[in-house]
């Protein structure tokens, strides 16, 4: 249910009494009447109003719609001054109408004048309104307008009257798409040039590779043409034969020979059916459609519910997953309508697919055999549509903005993807060229893949232990073909962001017992849970915080939440069961941590012992070092582990105060500058006084260039994204380290900026593959 947001004092409103259901389906029952009707927007709309500030017994219900220029525009009203109807206006953001379309989230506030966000307008004569709910009025993603009611004396409104409002904000969003013009430039331009010349887009590399071909343009949004049904139980039949329908269709899916060869495929769509008959989701939408919306109105508005609650958050994973709910509510609304069978028209044998985002079911729907790239408007490497294509081995650029208004059908496209680069209608020299490179690159891809056995080994004897992250199962089967030496990170918390709650200790111990199983013996190092920050977990109730990189976050959780923490020990423990296993806590920022972590992990092996389960063979227990205050207090650290893990990524945006997640800041100081590199070297020469291994999986490990500066500063163990592997190992075969050595000990004292530059001739001078 979305949260009475917006606070200011309300507190929880008691349970709603049965005329607010009663009312609802009666506003439900008139609005399909006014939508059955004949008349224009805007009467319709004043009906609207009309109809909802006497069913919702508030003073006022207004519209506002979003207007060029990000204006939001009061379009209709019922109870506020006529003649401020398409004069008052505000920006999104301005006042609490503004907060809404800015947040795209519903907001009750008892006592709206005192709220901060307040904006008074003399021209509405809204001055004797005390109380105020409002919610966005949503068309997918994309914020139309603001639905508000006010009431003059002090109210708390219901949960379910922010959702009947919600309701009827979609009903009234399929109107204004339909008859009010949206912003400037989103509407075709009659005076735009015809899409005839070349052009480069710039995205973001989610698997590397070239790839030549023919655009495919993915657009599967479908229109809903009836937003109100006349008979819900028809409608709910209807539904309910859909998702069976779907189900089956999925099931079928999953049978596919040639996916069930691909693990890392059916580990995906095992977890997208897990989603399709997620019980919450589909009796979210069984009880919307009670409300009175056909099935198809009501997929779309839980839709819109779930990107008002996630949408905003920073973190990756959890926006990718809510593509997969995207593509699943697609794919159920194909169902809806019959035409789930449709096939997505004729393939070019060389198709690169374009498409704002794709869900990997999707993705699947396309003759595999003929995809040759894809190009997101959207997208991250953890997608799972991004893991899928790389298990399908086909090249992917994302981020890629304007990539759907800028490519037509069939146009010949080129797909960079190690540079990031798409190449749209290209002149014929350049094509040459790339064809050249292609060849080239495929030629150097076999020589490697050959190479996948071949030993880490520099000319001069250096043995690099390379080892792979892994996060989802998926991951796991890399760990063969890429010939890495074990699991240096495996992400535990990634599992637990898909779920509506936490998974409990016998569905955690067949998770980690499946990795070690896959693993063969190979070592895996599992991190307990790193969440909080942006890794939300929906159902871990956290107050927000103004710095949350800073704040209530992984072994911070785990100290003060034990009963979690000691779960999962007990899984990792009773997973490995007579085997080996590595575990490590994340973001440790003094030794008493490490105590305090260690006790937990003591009783539970204690707990074990007792019980007469089997022990692990061999525990490994480590550290990650991300918080610089550790550094200080490498003298007690080293005594208490057996190993210590870089994670760079959170350790840099730490060490140069500096948000790791925004892209402005994303250049402004480099991990190979001396100040890290100084800093890590001496940890390197510590931890092998001491006998303690040493590892780094942070990004910087993954590119070839930073991976020779670590081993130049002696590191011997990095983890990485099993695709860099190949990469790296090449870049060692082809290094002399101990020149390297000598040239850094000259260079690391540098006042530098960073000396990558320096690194990079070095390289060149020297042909290492980097
Ligand atoms: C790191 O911080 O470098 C790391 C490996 O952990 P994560 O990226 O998961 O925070
Ligand atoms: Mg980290």
């Amino acid at each position: 249910m979305p949260p009475a947001a917006g606070g200011g004092g309300t507190g929880r409103p008691s349970a709603p009494d049965r005329g607010v259901i009663i009312s609802a389906r009666r506003m439900m029952a008139r609005l399909r009447d006014i939508m059955a009707g004949s008349d224009a927007l805007q009467a319709r709309l004043d009906k609207i109003v009309r109809l909802v500030a006497s069913e919702t017994v508030a003073e006022v219900c207004s519209c506002y719609v979003v207007r060029p220029g990000d204006v939001l525009e009061l379009f209709a009203t019922h109870g506020l001054n006529a003649s401020a109807v398409h004069r008052t206006r505000l920006r999104i953001g301005e006042g609490l109408v503004g907060q809404i379309a800015a947040t795209g989230r519903p907001t009750a506030i008892a006592n709206a004048p005192e709220h901060p966000n307040f904006a008074y307008r003399p021209e509405t004569g809204e001055d004797p309104y005390q109380s105020l709910m409002g919610v966005p009025v949503l068309r997918g993603s994309q914020v139309r307008g603001v639905l508000v009611v006010q009431n003059q004396h002090r109210r708390v409104y219901h949960e379910e009257e922010i959702e009947t409002l919600q309701t009827v904000a979609m009903v009234v969003a399929e109107l204004v798409a339909v008859g009010v013009p949206a912003e400037p430039g989103s509407a075709a331009r009659p005076d735009a040039p015809s899409q005839i010349l070349p052009a480069r887009l710039v995205g973001l590399r989610l698997n590397g590779g070239l790839a030549m071909g023919r655009a495919v343009l993915h657009r599967p949004i479908l229109t809903i043409r009836e937003m109100v049904a006349d008979d819900p139980t028809a409608e709910l039949a209807r539904f309910r034969a859909a998702v069976a329908s779907m189900q089956d269709a999925l099931d079928d899916l999953l049978s596919n020979p040639v996916l069930a060869e691909k693990e890392e495929s059916r580990d995906i769509l095992e977890t997208y059916r897990m989603f399709s008959r997620d019980r919450g989701w589909l009796s979210r939408i069984a009880e919307v459609i009670r409300t009175g919306l056909t099935a198809e109105a009501a997929v779309q508005r839980v839709q819109n519910d779930t990107h008002a609650r996630l949408g905003h958050l920073a973190d990756h994973y959890l926006r990718e997953r809510l593509l997969d709910l995207d593509d699943l509510a697609n794919r159920l609304l194909m169902h809806l309508s019959g035409r789930a069978s449709a096939a997505f028209g004729t393939l070019p044998d060389d198709a690169v697919l374009i498409a704002r985002a794709i869900g990997p079911a999707e993705l699947l729907d396309y003759e595999q055999s003929r995809l040759r790239a894809l190009v997101l408007e959207d997208g991250s490497s953890t997608s799972h549509v991004a893991i899928l294509a790389r298990a399908m081995g086909i090249p992917v650029v994302g981020r890629c903005l304007d990539a759907m208004s800028t490519i037509e059908p069939w146009d010949p496209v080129i797909v960079d993807a190690d540079n990031s680069n798409v190449f749209v209608r290209p002149a014929d020299d350049v094509q040459d060229m790339f064809a050249g490179a292609m060849s080239l690159r495929m030629a150097r891809r076999r020589a490697r893949e050959a190479g996948a056995h071949l030993p880490a080994e520099s000319k001069d004897g250096v043995r690099v232990g390379l080892w792979m992250n892994a996060g989802l199962l998926a991951d796991v089967p890399h760990l063969a073909t890429t010939g890495a030496d074990g699991i240096g990170l495996y992400r535990t918390e990634i599992p637990f962001m898909v779920r509506s709650d936490f998974p409990d200790v016998n569905e955690q111990t067949r998770l980690y017992r499946t990795v070690l199983d896959q693993a063969d013996g190979k070592p895996v190092m599992f991190r307990t849970l790193d969440i909080g920050g942006d890794k939300f977990l929906p159902y871990l109730k956290d107050e927000p915080t103004e710095n949350p990189a800073l704040g209530w976050r992984a072994i911070r959780i785990g100290l003060d939440r034990p009963a979690l923490m000691r779960r999962q020990l007990r899984a990792l423990i009773r997973a490995a069961a007579g085997r080996s296993i590595g575990i490590m806590f994340p973001l440790v920022a003094e030794v008493a941590e490490v105590d305090a972590a260690r006790a937990l992990l003591d009783k539970e092996l204690e707990r074990a012992r007792l019980l007469n389960e089997p022990l692990p063979e061999r525990l490994r227990v480590g550290v990650m070092l991300e918080v610089p205050a550790l550094f200080w207090q490498l003298t007690a650290l080293l005594a208490r582990v057996d190993f210590i893990a870089v994670g760079s990524n959170d350790l840099l945006q730490y060490l140069f105060a500096c948000d790791r997640a925004s892209p402005p800041l994303a250049q402004r100081y480099d991990a190979l500058s001396p100040a890290v590199l100084t800093m890590l070297r001496e940890l390197v020469a510590r931890c092998s006084e001491q006998g303690v291994s040493v590892s780094l999986c942070g990004e910087m490990a993954a590119r070839p260039l930073e991976a020779m500066a670590l081993v130049g500063i002696g590191f011997r163990q990095l983890s990485m994204a099993p695709t860099a592997i190949g990469e790296v190992r090449a870049m060692v075969r082809s290094l002399t380290v101990s020149q390297l050595e000598r040239y850094l000990d000259r260079l690391i004292s540098s006042p530098d900026h960073s000396l990558r530059e320096k690194l990079r001739g070095f390289a060149m001078d020297r042909s290492i593959e980097i």
